[in-house]
Formats: structure tokens, sequence, C-alpha cells
């Protein structure tokens, strides 16, 4: 089964693709995550995503169709269940996965935008396990410490406010061709995610999941 999980940053989707991956041994495809890995490195490319990244716009189609083609292939099996987390972001992505294999379910996880910038700012994130946290509603029992491995817990650089609005802006200018184009496939649902629990529910209905 595949999964794409579509919606804002700060929606959820990083939050839902860890439960479908811990409790229903989903593998987990997140682009932003491997972008995150790639700019710990001090080479052309990842001074050229660094940038990109902190103006909140997106990386060039290529580029990024290129990191989930060699994801696939290394995941290797036409039958994985597979989670798809902030790709595709537009139509070009979306018909470029789809000649790589055949997605069921795009979700949209929808959220008020004021509450995005409220969860984003506040979010925190282990470097090692990814749980994610926030100071306002998830907080870790010892502050600012992993839960699960004792990990500091650190804010993504693209996480500032400033930031964050740029990357909603982005979201907004690309999300509804995107939608369309779902629709029009026959795979889109939607996801309200006004509390986590309620939004891992509806998609394990969704997608027939016990
Ligand atoms: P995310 O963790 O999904 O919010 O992604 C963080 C950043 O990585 C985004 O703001 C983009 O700069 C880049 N990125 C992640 N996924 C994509 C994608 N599918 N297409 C283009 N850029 C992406």
């Amino acid at each position: 089964m595949v999964i794409i999980l579509l919606g804002a940053p700060g929606s959820g989707k990083g939050s839902i693709s860890n439960y479908l991956k811990e409790k229903h041994g989903f593998i987990h495809v997140s682009t932003g995550d491997v972008f995150r890995k790639t700019i710990t490195q001090d080479t052309p490319l990842a001074n050229k995503l660094k940038q990109i990244m902190l103006s909140g716009k997106l990386v060039d189609d290529d580029t990024t169709n290129e990191v989930v083609r060699q994801e696939v292939l290394r995941i290797n099996n036409p039958q994985a269940n597979i989670i798809f987390d902030g790709y595709p972001r537009n139509v070009v992505q979306l018909e470029y996965l789809n000649k790589l294999l055949k997605v069921d379910y795009a979700i949209d996880v929808q959220v008020d935008r004021d509450e995005i910038v409220k969860r984003i700012t506040g979010r925190r994130v282990c470097p090692v396990c990814k749980e994610i946290y926030n100071i306002h509603f998830k907080k870790p029992k010892v502050e600012n410490t992993c839960d699960k491995d004792g990990s500091l817990l650190v804010q993504r650089n693209d996480d500032q406010e400033s930031v964050v609005i740029e990357r909603y802006k982005t979201y907004m200018s690309l999300n509804a061709p995107l939608i369309e184009a779902c629709k029009n496939m026959n795979i889109l649902h939607t996801v309200k995610n006004d509390q986590l629990e309620h939004a891992i529910k509806q998609v394990k209905d969704i997608c027939n999941l016990k």
C-alpha cells in the first residue's frame, strides 16, 4: 500500500507517518528528512539546498524526484507499505511518482493557518529517533530531552516564524492543482487534524488499517 500525505508544513504529516511506521511497519519516506541530512555535509549541493530551505522555497523537481527514485530503488519491494511525507508537493512530482509506483491513497491533512504557525514555531524534534514534540502541547517529560532516547531536542532552522510564513505561502501556491490532480485520480481523502489521535483514527479508517 502506498500513501501520500498532503498538507501544509506543520499539519502533522510527520507525526502521522511516525505512527504508521511504528505501529504498522510502514516505510517512511520524507524528502525533507533526506534534504536535512544532506545539508549536514559540506558539498556544493548541500550549500545550495541550505539556502533554498532557509528561504522557505522548494528544492527543484529534478533533484527531488531523483531523491525519491533512489529511495524507491533502495526499498526494492513492489509490495512494500510506504508512506510519503512531504512528497509530492506539486503536480510534476505527482506525475513522476505515478510512473514509479501505484499510489493508493492521497490524504490531505488540514489544519488552520494560525494553529500551524503555533505548532511549527513550538516544534522540537529528536535528531536521533525523529520523535516530534511541542513546547505548547506535547512537552517531553524532561525539558528539551527526548523521552525515548534522552537526546537533546532541536528546533529545525526553517521552523522560525519568518521562514514558516514563506513555507506556508509556497504550500498555498501549489496545493490547489495538486489536490485537483489527486481528486481526478480518485485517490483523494481529507483528514482534519485538530487532534493527532483523531487524525490517526481517520487515516486508519480510510486505509482499512486495524
Ligand atoms: P518538510 O520537512 O517536508 O517541511 O521539508 C523541508 C524543506 O525541504 C521544504 O521547505 C523544501 O525546501 C524542501 N523539500 C522537502 N520536500 C520537498 C519536495 N517534495 N519538493 C521540493 N522541496 C522539498
